[in-house]
């Protein structure tokens, strides 16, 4: 694992070390690189915010290390006459998304009238089949990819965490130990998820700080609300939405 990047004004080296199951760092295995630049890439992480947007129910999933909307098996979701289907329902590659949607668009069709109950089955029996074995390799790519606890305790107190109001990991210590206990309060106190990224690069790591200090699992933590816009926009998007047309 790269556990520290060095540099003055641009990145210059990085430290690795060799880690255990838990990706918590072994003594005496570090190596230093000189290095141009450097690319790191943790876990798949569902965009869900269209789902909260709507108000949809999520779950923690443990293998995935991520909230994602619970399901039923047509992928209809806790808001009736609402389907999730690929990456927003956990990041299971293009041919699974197809698939899922294909299942989730059936179901839609029977629902409304346009395909018997015996049809829509037939339709969803292929699909379904084929989800199946692709669970196998999302079991995996979970299993290789999804971050475990080592990673988040690399930071020192002087690591941005929140990158888009520049927020370190020791501010947002300092203000866990004072006792704040959830994502909203700590919002207040720092800014943290307030940036552009709407926390899509931060919250794991806040997460992590706050079941680990509450002593329990991140599906205690409550997720902060989600705002629209749920991606950022150029300004000059609402000025043609704004247009009338
Ligand atoms: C770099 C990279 C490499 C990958 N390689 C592979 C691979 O080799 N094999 C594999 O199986 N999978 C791969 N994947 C994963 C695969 O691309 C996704 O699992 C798949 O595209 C998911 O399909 P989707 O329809 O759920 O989402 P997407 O394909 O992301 O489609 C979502 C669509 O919704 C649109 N959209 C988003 N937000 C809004 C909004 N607010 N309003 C309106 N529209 C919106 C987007 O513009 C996009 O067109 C890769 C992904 C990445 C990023």
């Amino acid at each position: 694992l790269i556990s520290s990047i060095h540099g003055d004004q641009q990145v210059e080296r990085v430290t690795v070390r060799r880690v255990d199951l838990s990706w918590r760092a072994l003594p005496g295995t570090e190596k230093t690189f000189d290095v141009d630049a450097v690319c790191l890439g943790f876990g798949l992480l569902p965009s869900t915010e269209l789902a909260r947007l709507a108000g949809c129910e999520l779950r923690w999933v443990d293998r995935s290390a991520a909230w994602l909307p619970v399901l039923d098996d047509e992928f209809s979701s806790t808001i009736h006459g609402l389907a999730v289907a690929g990456d927003g329902a956990g990041v299971a590659g293009a041919i699974a998304a197809a698939e899922q949607g294909r299942i989730a668009a059936v179901a839609a069709a029977r629902d409304l009238g346009h395909l018997l109950p015996g049809e829509a089955e037939r339709h969803q029996r292929k699909s379904r089949r084929k989800l199946r074995r692709l669970e196998r390799f999302r079991v995996a790519v979970d299993a290789l990819y999804a971050p475990r606890p080592g990673l988040f305790e690399l930071a020192t107190a002087d690591t941005v965490v929140c990158r888009c109001e520049d927020v370190t990991a020791g501010s947002i210590g300092e203000e866990i130990a004072s006792g704040i206990q959830d994502i909203e309060t700590l919002k207040f106190w720092t800014r943290v998820t307030m940036g552009p990224c709407q926390g899509r690069m931060c919250l794991p790591s806040i997460v992590a700080r706050l079941s680990s200090h509450r002593g329990c699992s991140p599906e205690w933590v409550r997720l902060p609300r989600p705002r629209t816009p749920a991606k950022p926009l150029p300004l000059n998007c609402l000025n043609e939405s704004m247009d009338g047309n």
